[in-house]
């Protein structure tokens, strides 16, 4: 907690207006992620995509009273929020840092900073869960570890921790310099340097400089001495280290590992002296986070079984918050990744950005390890879930149910099989159900009995990724341009109203569907932003009007027909379709005359835009006929304004017009593949994230000789013996069937492998020869390291025939990272 006359100091902001100041309790960066606005300070963050300054009136509305801004007139800013204690400062994003490195240096406790390219939240959390039969931890939620992440992961620090543990990523020189200001670690991890994300840095070893800046003044390093990058830039300087490796001398020497069943042995040397341990995993990445872990476990002193023991427990750590359909219509957040206060604010947002499913449910377990009383705790709990409209609260375990006074409505069971007995799948229908419970709780049986069955395919879709693309082209955007996305054919067989909800929460202006009833879908889900339909068949017309859908006209006829339906006394809003040279839907100047006659007779019926799309965006070499056609347009549009005799939005660029042509965005622009993560003119695809991945698993694996074939016709012919994977995707879940005999490839084991044989309608085959294969093991069809992009050149089609092809009876999976 901090006063408001700490706050101004701390940041030396100027004190525009102090009105009944009240103490800071709550940071606030994201104005969506409001919960409680008493002691709330909102920093007005300008960053690269949004502008905090731009929600100020609504947070004000919504009672927050503190504000930190780098913008605006002192007399205005009081004039607009007259309650409102106001500090105008340089930069808010420093001010915020300031805060929290003020915080940090309140606290004299252990902090261990973890940062390197890999690994790094994994080997936090798992730190956390080994040390916390000793300390009370607090940790970094997720994976915070931004400029902006880090200072809100250290503002959770409070005096009743023993052990705080940070992570710090950077993308750009200077950054870590700030963290480290922030962290102040005590005690540092380097994870190991990768090559990815290199943009920002000069070279690899810049990089490593870079970060080795968040232990400028630790005691003691942690890190792996076989990363010679890191161990060169490391003995370059003075800082005691503790190492372990295989290849280098060091404090830990790992004399080898060998992997039994599920676990990995590791027989290494300590103190002079040989043990063997094991940990719970196989894969490669594991086993070195695992062994970070290890090296400080070791130097901690504690004993051999106890360490054992401890690692025994250890559990992979989900990354992401997974999103799924289950039973009676609900809709299931599965996070049981951490249940920690920051974890469940971060889940209950996330539950928050769905607010048209239903109904929310809560299913919580104690919390465990928060370093406050229970009664604090649990007051800190319900406070939270207050504000976040939970409908229906189940708590399990015999903390929370004694502080069961503290949640008004809400149902109680001190055990998760109390639960279960208890547990009626028709109580649940059509909700959002968030379930959050700490480990030993044993959620994931809650999970599953909330589950549908998946076919072994899934298309998964990364939330953060499409927030990503939508992001970028934002930033290609003039500030006053408005966004129309597209969300036809199932959002581009993404999924719609997952993709809707998501884009109404970031504020896009405008969806658009191709039929009415992907409008109606939409509308019953509660998205409420205007929809266009652009194929409104005639005996869609009652519909659009009771969804208040707006429809795309293209034809004088079709007008007629519209009209003509029209009921007395209400508006309707319609988007004009001009054809420009594509010449496929809409009026040329020719019709005009009677277009607007008839327009002119029907004073109810609103032109809101008038649009026209590009038949060449993608391709350079059509360049000067595109220009042509928003030539073209242009004047179609002048044209049309002067016969309405009032102004209407403008628009032509789809995705690949607004990379292209960004001079002429208009007063709107229509965003389609490039939110689903392909840039239509190539130039750009690297600014983009992959958005869909589709999965599959391997239902049976065969051993066939030299001169044996697989498949329908025989086709897959065996020169050598083989071994074949049967994998479950055909042609019916929209798996092409020109991939057959070679032409496509999937990934198995991360290794590019050929179809052999010719797809069927279910399942096809794929030489898997040399690799280790089972049945039930996941095999990727197309994603970020085989993209949709090389998979549509293969076959001679485009990624949007491949991805508006998967079919419906492949489950959508949404997650955020
Ligand atoms: C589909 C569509 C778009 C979006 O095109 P992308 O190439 O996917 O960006 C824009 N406008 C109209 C009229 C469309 O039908």
């Amino acid at each position: 907690m901090l006063s408001f006359q700490q706050l101004s100091s701390i940041t030396q902001g100027r004190e525009v207006q102090v009105v009944q100041p009240q103490p800071v309790v709550h940071l606030l960066t994201d104005s969506r992620k409001l919960s409680q606005p008493a002691g709330t300070v909102f920093f007005a963050i300008r960053g690269k995509y949004n502008d905090g300054h731009k929600y100020l009136s609504q947070l004000y509305r919504q009672g927050v009273r503190t504000f930190v801004v780098e913008q605006g007139e002192p007399a205005a800013l009081t004039h607009l929020y007259p309650e409102a204690s106001i500090l105008l400062v340089k930069d808010s994003l420093q001010a915020l840092q300031q805060v929290a490195a003020w915080h940090r240096q309140q606290f004299q406790i252990p902090v261990i900073g973890v940062t390197g390219s890999n690994g790094k939240t994994i080997v936090k959390e798992w730190l956390a869960q080994l040390l916390s039969p000793d300390e009370l931890v607090v940790k970094s939620p997720r994976s915070y570890n931004s400029q902006l992440g880090v200072p809100l992961s250290v503002w959770q620090l409070n005096a009743n921790h023993t052990l705080a543990i940070f992570e710090a990523g950077i993308s750009l020189p200077g950054e870590m310099e700030k963290l480290q200001q922030i962290i102040r670690p005590t005690l540092g991890l380097f994870t190991n340097i990768g090559s990815a994300h290199n943009e920002g840095f000069a070279s690899l070893e810049q990089k490593v400089a870079e970060k080795l800046k968040l232990f400028a003044h630790v005691e003691l390093l942690f890190y792996c001495a076989d990363h010679t990058l890191v161990h060169q830039a490391v003995q370059r300087q003075s800082i005691n280290t503790f190492t372990w490796g295989r290849r280098q001398e060091a404090d830990v020497t790992i004399n080898a590992t060998t992997t039994a069943g599920h676990r990995t042995i590791v027989v290494y040397t300590y103190l002079g002296q040989k043990q063997r341990l094991a940990l719970p995993f196989t894969d490669e990445a594991s086993v070195e986070n695992a062994l970070h872990c290890l090296a400080v476990l070791l130097q901690r002193s504690l004993p051999l079984s106890e360490i054992q023991d401890r690692l025994d427990r250890l559990h992979p750590v989900a990354m992401r918050l997974e999103m799924k359909e289950a039973i009676n219509g609900c809709y299931l957040i599965d996070d049981t990744y951490n249940n920690d206060l920051g974890g469940l604010a971060i889940a209950l947002n996330l539950q928050a950005s769905q607010p048209q499913r239903g109904a929310h449910t809560l299913i919580l377990s104690d919390l465990l390890e928060s370093g406050l009383a229970e009664e604090a705790l649990y007051k800190q709990v319900a406070e939270l879930v207050q504000p976040h409209r939970v409908q229906r609260l189940i708590g399990i375990g015999p903390v929370i149910s004694k502080y069961r006074h503290l949640f008004g409505e809400a149902v109680f069971y001190t055990s998760t099989a109390d639960f279960l007995k208890a547990f009626d799948s028709a109580n649940f229908r059509n909700e959002v159900i968030l379930v959050k419970g700490a480990r030993v709780f044993g959620f994931e049986k809650i999970v599953q009995a909330f589950q549908q069955k998946v076919h072994g395919t899934v298309l998964e879709v990364n939330l953060d990724a499409l927030v990503h693309n939508l992001n970028f082209y934002r930033s290609r955007l003039m500030p006053d341009t408005k966004l129309m996305v597209m969300v036809k054919a199932f959002a581009y067989g993404s999924g719609s109203f997952e993709v809707a909800n998501l884009l109404q929460f970031h504020r896009v202006d405008y969806l658009a569907v191709a039929y009415a009833d992907e409008g109606v879908m939409l509308r019953e889900h509660g998205i409420t932003l205007p929809i266009m339909v652009m194929n409104p068949a005639p005996d869609s017309f009652a519909k659009l009007q009771q969804y208040t859908l707006e429809p795309e006209i293209y034809a004088l006829e079709q007008l007629q027909a519209f009209v003509a339906s029209l009921e007395e006394g209400n508006k309707y809003k319609i988007h004009l379709k001009l054809d420009t040279g594509m010449h496929r839907l809409g009026f040329v100047s020719e019709d005009f005359e009677a277009l607007f006659d008839l327009l002119q007779q029907y004073p109810q019926v609103q032109v809101v835009s008038a649009f026209s799309h590009l038949a060449g965006a993608d391709e350079a070499l059509h360049n000067d006929f595109s220009q042509q056609q928003i030539a073209t347009f242009r004047s179609m549009a002048t044209e049309v304004e002067a016969r309405l005799g009032y102004s209407v939005t403008k628009h032509i660029l789809n995705s690949a017009g607004i990379v292209r042509f960004p001079e002429h965005q208009l007063d709107m622009v229509r965003l389609g593949i490039g939110l689903y993560g392909v840039e239509a003119t190539g130039s750009e695809q690297e600014a983009l994230r992959p958005v869909s991945t589709l999965k599959t698993t391997v239902s049976q694996v065969k051993s066939i000789n030299a001169g044996e074939t697989v498949g329908y016709s025989r086709k897959g012919i065996a020169d050598v013996a083989k071994t074949i994977a049967t994998i479950a995707i055909g042609y019916a879940d929209g798996y092409d069937r020109r991939f057959s005999n070679g032409v496509g490839q999937v990934l198995v084991q991360g290794q590019r492998r050929p179809l052999i044989g010719n797809v069927c309608m279910d399942m096809c085959m794929v030489d898997v020869t040399g690799l280790q294969v089972k049945a039930g093991d996941e095999v990727i069809v197309f994603g970020p390291q085989l993209t949709l992009v090389e998979l549509a050149n293969a076959i001679g089609t485009i990624p949007y025939e491949l991805l508006t092809n998967v079919s419906t009876r492949v489950k959508r999976v949404f997650f955020a990272e």
